[in-house]
């Protein structure tokens, strides 16, 4: 159930104790008084496209639930560009009046019902927003006192969702239907299977619903009609199923859309849905999501005969993000210093180095950062591991420590993604039973022939290859099996230089050739045209796609103390220079946050601070 949901109830539960009757809360003056004590507001909201023949009787039957009993703070007409008198009438009887199209013009217009919504958000002002369709033929106050109702009696109601009996005429005779069509033989069953908590709404696809404002901003919409499919499933993920309400409103009679359009509107849903069971891991990746809607037509052709025609029209469903995370509307709701949004808006990704930072630099031990490591585990922040130490030397640590995140090797030599952690495709460039990797790295071997040629020229120096695991056990204060992992170079080669004064001589040299250099905390490095910055640039824009999809935005971290860690530190959102007096202070011309304290210690705090 909810992420966030802090227990879990069994669904027959919740379709009893979370199901209410508009009857129940016909006592406006009750729910005025609640308002009141609780200092709420509340905007009804219409999405409009051509319903001259409706939305008179609709406004004219709404009204008084804000004129006269002040139940409404505000009725708003968003429309989507109607031909007919649409306007007139919304102006003509007081209600606010906008195109969507004019809405936050700089994001462009979509067009859809989704769309509209989501602009809503931005023209009203309430505290609880209610939306309603325009085709309301029966219209009467329980549409709105119902759905209200709830989320002011419970504190605990974040978002209700109508439900009513939707008589059809079938031949000759009228019969009352449970859902509409497309919930009956779409929503229905594709719920059923995957969403199995969302199959005991009784009505998924009614478009009158209602929520709180600090729910429905920070939730991505989709334009079309997969608006209904989403909202369901988002807020069940992120607030849990408790919070959420079905409302009886009795009987609602409307126009009934014709077969063709349904299942044109079949597939902006099933667009909707498979797109949100692909995040989840639900449903086998399908490698592009479908615009293009192959209907059949028939027809009479030259012979006058009745023949069929395909044909093929595009819908499409966008996905706007959460509206918060737009800065025109934080800006003008003051949310500028609240940073609770956050927690649903925002992912934050942690890039470490490890010798200095995470780990000691005598000790290599990570005592002093588990406290931190487990915060981070607990909040779901991966740890990204990004080091000039081997994949052999990773691996060890995130076995020890339990990280399965992907990490990044050797300077950025090569990003290792552990199959099926991201669920959509990507390019990658080379697969072993474990990981997809994606390589930026020269091969060791070829590195290793141009430090050749700078020993051939005179230069004193000792490559991780000279030594042996002894040896290199001795030099780095390693146990000999680490020795053994640091050996298994594969795109970055590490060596000593004897003599200090031939740093540069030996730098330039590398330059030359075109090759990178960098120091790490012990160890001078050659390698190719990779570096930290690179690798971290590419993974994060996987992370930002597979974050987008759930309607968060990425904020990246990063962590590192030597002059190998600076291009990682530049391409992160937040740098933190870990202090290490086991070297000189780095110098960088950007900025960024210094740890106070040494090594794991400092490490530990500014991630606890961050998070
Ligand atoms: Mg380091």
């Amino acid at each position: 159930m909810g992420l966030y949901g802090e227990y879990i109830m069994k669904l027959d539960e919740w379709f009893e104790k979370n199901r209410y009757k508009c009857q129940s809360f016909s006592n406006i003056k009750r729910l005025v008084r609640l308002k009141k004590e609780k200092g709420l507001t509340i905007s009804l909201c219409i999405p409009t496209l051509n319903e001259e023949k409706t939305l008179g009787k609709v406004l004219d039957t709404v009204k008084p639930l804000m004129d006269k009993h002040h139940l409404l703070d505000e009725i708003i007409v968003i429309d989507g560009n109607s031909t007919d008198s649409t306007k007139d009438i919304a102006e003509m009887r007081g209600a606010k009046f906008f195109r969507d199209s004019e809405i936050l013009r700089r994001y462009g217009s979509v067009g859809g019902k989704g769309d509209a919504l989501w602009k809503a958000l931005y023209v009203s002002q309430g505290d609880i927003i209610i939306f309603l369709d325009a085709d309301i033929k029966n219209i009467h106050p329980r549409f709105v006192y119902g759905l209200i109702g709830p989320l002011l009696t419970q504190n605990n109601i974040n978002f209700t969702k109508a439900f009513y009996r939707r008589p059809i005429k079938v031949g000759e005779k009228i019969v009352p239907l449970g859902g509409g069509r497309v919930t009956e033989l779409l929503i229905r069953p594709l719920f059923n299977m995957y969403f199995p908590e969302l199959s005991a709404f009784i009505q998924p696809l009614s478009g009158e619903y209602a929520g709180r404002r600090e729910v429905l901003e920070k939730l991505s919409f989709f334009t079309g009609y997969g608006i209904e499919t989403s909202l369901l499933i988002d807020i069940s993920k992120k607030y849990g199923l408790e919070t959420m309400a079905q409302v009886d409103l009795k009987k609602r009679v409307h126009r009934n859309q014709d077969i063709a359009s349904l299942s044109n509107m079949s597939f902006g849903i099933l667009q909707v849905f498979t797109k949100r069971a692909n995040t989840m891991g639900k449903l086998i990746q399908v490698k592009d999501i479908r615009r293009s809607y192959n209907t059949i037509e028939r027809y009479r052709n030259d012979h006058n005969k009745i023949d069929y025609k395909m044909k093929p029209k595009l819908i499409r469903e966008k996905q706007r993000p959460p509206i918060i995370t737009i800065n025109e509307y934080r800006k003008k709701f003051n949310k500028e210093s609240d940073p609770s949004w956050e927690k649903y808006t925002l992912q934050k990704i942690v890039y470490t180095d490890l010798d200095g930072t995470m780990i000691d630099h005598h000790t290599y031990s990570y005592i002093d950062s588990l406290d931190a490591i487990n915060l981070l585990k607990k909040k779901k922040i991966p740890i990204i591991i990004c080091t000039s130490k081997t994949r052999a030397e990773i691996e060890k640590y995130r076995i020890s420590l339990n990280i399965r995140d992907p990490f990044i090797s050797e300077n950025g030599g090569a990003i290792f993604i552990p199959k099926n952690y991201f669920k959509f495709e990507y390019s990658f460039d080379k697969e072993t039973s474990k990981y997809k990797i994606i390589e930026f790295g020269t091969s060791v071997e070829t590195l290793r022939k141009i430090l050749d040629t700078i020993k051939q020229q005179g230069y004193r120096i000792t490559t991780f290859e000279d030594m042996s695991e002894t040896q290199l056990a001795k030099d780095a204060g390693l146990k000999k099996e680490e020795a053994q992992a640091a050996k298994l170079r594969e795109y970055d080669e590490a060596f000593k230089i004897r003599n200090k004064k031939d740093t540069e001589k030996i730098t330039q040299i590398i330059t030359d050739e075109g090759y990178n250099h960098t120091k790490g905390g012990r160890y001078a490095h050659i390698m190719g045209q990779n570096d930290k910055g690179k690798a971290v640039l590419i993974l994060t824009e996987l992370f930002r796609r597979k974050y987008k999809d759930l309607g968060r935005e990425t904020k990246t971290i990063g962590l590192g103390d030597g002059q190998n860690d600076i291009p990682m530190l530049k391409e992160v959102d937040i740098p933190i220079i870990v202090k290490n007096t086991a070297n000189p202070e780095l110098d960088v011309d950007f900025d960024v946050k210094r740890t106070r304290q040494n090594g794991p210690k400092g490490w530990s705090r500014s991630v606890k601070e961050l998070i």
